[in-house]
């Protein structure tokens, strides 16, 4: 997935396409098996969705790179936060860090992340962090962050979760929702998504293995495409897959959705979120 644009603006990277537990296998090594990370750069400022096992490598790269970082998490599941502890930016002294996600109750972001990032689940926690971290607890709603906007909206998963959506200058619009138990009937989440320029969304399952899951959080990516096209998203990542998922099952899933999207006559193009590559728009 390697796109090029005269016009770009943003690049998406793909660090972690994995849901659930980093899962490298031979018969997976084409999309990968780290779990949830991705990065949008523009103009020299990182957004970061995530710290699944993916973060880790993107760490190296920021370390040697003294542009700002922002990092939103979009809950507390652990393929979501595994990799946070080797991030090494978060030791690079007066390095200055966004650090936000979601509060539950009156618990902050900050004391529910500190508490499993804790002796004895973890040697080392926030206090060995040399970099300069600001912590934000985010609900729903809206900030902006240079010319950047945010906003943020609760997911239907099995924990509190956040969904983001990225404006950029010009309006270019790219949402990220990690874990979601997406429905058709879902018309409030339809109107959010509606003309979005890139979507990246769980698509864990089929619809056969949904129906073996229901409730556990996660969508059919059949469900996620019919859900798109109707809401006019121009660029679908299909992402969040399964540990079980091979490199043929995802190519076979993605003939079937150009198959649909060309039945439906509809403009979407669609990917399969494949780790160590970039999309520009
Ligand atoms: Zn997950
Ligand atoms: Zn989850």
């Amino acid at each position: 997935m390697k796109q090029k644009n005269m016009k770009a603006g943003v690049e998406i990277g793909f660090w972690g396409v994995r849901g659930s537990i980093p899962s490298h296998s031979f018969k997976n090594l084409r999309y990968g098996g780290h779990t949830a990370c991705v990065s949008l750069h523009y103009k020299g400022s990182w957004f970061i969705c995530d710290a699944g096992t993916g973060i880790r490598e993107l760490g190296e790269k920021l370390a040697r790179i003294k542009e700002p970082i922002s990092l939103f998490l979009s809950h507390l599941h652990w393929d979501h936060v595994f990799g946070l502890p080797f991030f090494k930016p978060l030791y690079q002294k007066k390095r200055k860090i966004i650090l936000a996600g979601p509060s539950i109750g009156r618990r902050s972001f900050k004391a529910l992340l500190s508490k499993i990032m804790h002796p004895p689940y973890f040697p080392i926690g926030p206090v060995a962090w040399n970099s300069n971290v600001e912590w934000k607890s985010m609900e729903s709603g809206s900030q902006k962050l240079g010319k950047v906007r945010i906003s943020t909206r609760p997911v239907k998963h099995s924990d509190k979760t956040l969904g983001f959506e990225f404006t950029f200058p010009g309006g270019v619009r790219v949402i990220y929702v990690a874990d979601q138990e997406l429905s058709l009937k879902d018309i409030g989440f339809a109107r959010w998504i509606k003309g979005a320029d890139v979507l990246i969304h769980d698509a864990q399952y089929d619809k056969k293995e949904y129906a073996k899951h229901k409730g556990w959080g996660h969508s059919s990516f059949e469900t996620l495409l019919e859900v798109a096209m109707k809401a006019g998203v121009k660029k679908l990542v299909l992402s969040h897959h399964d540990p079980n998922a091979t490199d043929a099952l995802l190519e076979k899933r993605l003939s079937w959705c150009i198959r649909r999207a060309r039945l439906c006559k509809n403009p979407i193009k669609i990917f399969i979120g494949k780790e160590g590559t970039t999309l520009v728009v």
